[in-house]
């Protein structure tokens, strides 16, 4: 009797922490604010025109002193890619288009001029700094060196 009972009680902590490692897999998956479960390893690339010019992205943004979970690198910054390298799950906050910049040392809607528009995949957007990357993306950023009112960049939309 004696050993059977300790049997049962050792089968339900077993059970009990089976249930409970369960559960939290599940509310993790189920959290919205997770964007992605880590690691994340992704390239979305960024293009910048000036008064229409096409600019070079420098190598090494976010590689100097700290290594940044957002950097470029010398074989692809001439492309524009962007990594995002990321040893966890990710959330939204983590991967805005002003992160990049921050790192950067740049704020994005003044950091060449002004920026005028926005294009994500080819179609326009007025998320701006709030746009949340994602592998494969192509953003285009239009900045204008003319002297103009600023766009609003209020709307998050896009
Ligand atoms: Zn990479």
């Amino acid at each position: 009797m004696r050993i059977s009972r300790s049997i049962l009680w050792g089968g339900g902590v077993v059970v009990v922490a089976a249930a409970l490692f369960i559960l939290s897999r599940v509310l993790q998956e189920r959290d919205p604010t997770v964007l992605a479960p880590g690691p994340v390893h992704w390239h979305p690339r960024v293009e910048i025109y000036v008064d229409g010019e096409k600019q070079a992205i420098p190598a090494g943004i976010g590689l100097a002193g700290r290594h940044e979970p957002i950097h470029t690198h010398t074989e692809d910054a001439a492309q524009g890619v962007v990594h995002l390298e990321f040893p966890r799950a990710i959330r939204e906050d983590d991967v805005r288009l002003k992160q990049f910049f921050t790192v950067w040392g740049k704020d994005i809607m003044s950091a060449f001029g002004t920026l005028e528009r926005m294009e994500v995949n080819g179609a326009p957007s007025r998320a701006f700094g709030e746009y949340v990357m994602r592998d494969g993306d192509l953003i285009r950023l239009y900045y204008t060196t003319a002297v103009q009112s600023e766009p609003s960049a209020t709307s998050t939309g896009g």
